[in-house]
């Protein structure tokens, strides 16, 4: 992945070196200290931030680039902790299960990872597809395709019958018995091998899926689905290869024995109890909300036939509550970590979960560096997530300020990632 990355950066400069771009901006936001600055001027070298600068600054070298963001709200890329670039539901979701091969799901991924860096999103975490998900990634540092920085978990891991069994709802004859490699596992032993198996294909972390989901062909959509000892046995694992655990949850007990058995974040977390908030915040778990993912299904079920018959009755009760239940550990004082489930619904609309979280009461700030500070702290890479000297040039612009108008969000007019312009 280092070796990766500094060849692109090579790549980079053979093309621009020498050349400064000084990028002028009417207001900015510092995600750092929660503020919005009038007047700045970023000053970028190569892939990177030289410096943040008092008023408009320009060099005076005709060799020099300006960018003119004086009428526009400039921020750092923005980080969705929870997509699955492979796929967009649709109604022939499921049957698609048998008729497309893994280059078909990896080609499909670099077209929606194009509408996601063109939405904004600098980085996203994928959490979970076939495995294309890695070489998505691989051929996005490589300059192969054109996406945000991946972070990506490959293939989800669950137990028998699991909201992760990839034959789950087939029928007896293709089902087969998958295992670890396929990321299906039943105790500790198996739990250790899928994760050094995820290890050993590249993935970046790992995600469980500690309770049922909506979108599987079952019946129960929050039941646990682990024991402890199998998640702990996961994130022990898991952190010697230094990788964090997500999990998903929508049940209660579930997210407590992710908790308890040391994951980084709970995904969903629809029906969190005020006990389990108290847990997130004393094992310093965040809470991952995917606020549009809930609405998206929700809604798509009320159409007929667009879900099979198992899933909509779950779509229809789970769907609506997490709002809710994000409402109340914001103010509990959950960490909230931005994160959307993209996938579950069309890629590109991801901004629109900013104006789910300050419907319900989080300031516009706070959501902003949600999706900045917060995520970047979780991905442990402090380059990106902020404009400042040193960083990542990872930059975004839009109309308004969000800070008075979050919903300018999803209507980004300015993207750069690594140094290139990919929207203008
Ligand atoms: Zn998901």
């Amino acid at each position: 992945m280092k070796y990766l990355s500094i060849l692109f950066f090579l790549m980079i400069t053979s093309f621009t070196i020498g050349q400064t771009t000084y990028l002028q901006c009417g207001k900015l936001v510092d995600t750092k200290n929660g503020k919005v600055l009038d007047n700045m001027t970023i000053i970028i070298e190569n892939n990177m931030i030289m410096n943040v600068e008092n008023g408009f600054k320009t060099s005076g070298s005709d060799q020099d680039i300006i960018i003119d963001l004086k009428d526009k709200t400039v921020l750092p890329g923005l980080i969705d902790m929870h997509v699955h670039l492979e796929g967009e539901s649709n109604p022939k979701s499921y049957l698609q299960k048998f008729t497309l091969n893994t280059s078909d799901r990896a080609l499909r991924a670099s077209f929606y990872a194009k509408k996601t860096l063109q939405a904004g999103f600098t980085t996203v975490r994928d959490l979970g597809g076939s495995g294309a998900n890695i070489s998505l990634r691989n051929a996005i540092n490589q300059g192969f395709a054109e996406g945000p920085r991946v972070y990506t978990a490959g293939k989800a891991i669950g137990t028998t019958g699991g909201h992760a069994d990839p034959s789950n709802g087939v029928r007896k004859e293709i089902m087969g018995d998958p295992g670890p490699a396929e990321g299906v596992v039943n105790g500790p032993e198996d739990a250790k091998k899928a994760v050094r198996q995820r290890y050993k294909n590249g993935a970046d972390l790992i995600k469980i899926t500690a309770t049922g989901g909506v979108l599987s062909m079952a019946k129960n959509g929050q039941n646990p689905q682990f024991t402890v000892e199998e998640i702990k046995a996961i994130c022990e694992t898991a952190k010697d290869y230094d990788m964090h655990v997500a999990a998903h949850a929508h049940g209660d007990e579930g997210m407590q024995r992710a908790i308890l058995g040391g994951v980084k974040t709970i995904e969903h977390g629809t029906l969190m109890s005020d006990k389990t908030m108290e847990m997130m915040k004393e094992y310093d778990v965040y809470y991952v909300p995917t606020l549009t993912a809930g609405k998206e299904v929700s809604d798509k079920a009320k159409i007929k036939g667009y879900y099979p018959d198992i899933i909509v009755p779950k779509a229809l009760d789970i769907g609506p509550k997490i709002q809710g239940t994000f409402a109340k550990a914001y103010k509990k004082g959950v960490k909230i970590a931005f994160g959307t489930d993209a996938g579950v619904f069309p890629h590109g609309i991801n901004g629109k979960e900013f104006r789910y979280m300050v419907e319900v009461g989080m300031t516009e700030m706070h959501a902003i560096q949600s999706a900045t500070i917060t995520n970047a702290l979780l991905l442990k890479n402090e380059q990106i997530g902020s404009i400042e000297k040193g960083n990542y040039a990872d930059i975004i612009a839009v109309d308004e300020d969000p800070t008075k108008n979050i919903k300018t969000l999803e209507n980004v007019v300015f993207v750069m990632k690594d140094g290139i312009v990919y929207k203008n």
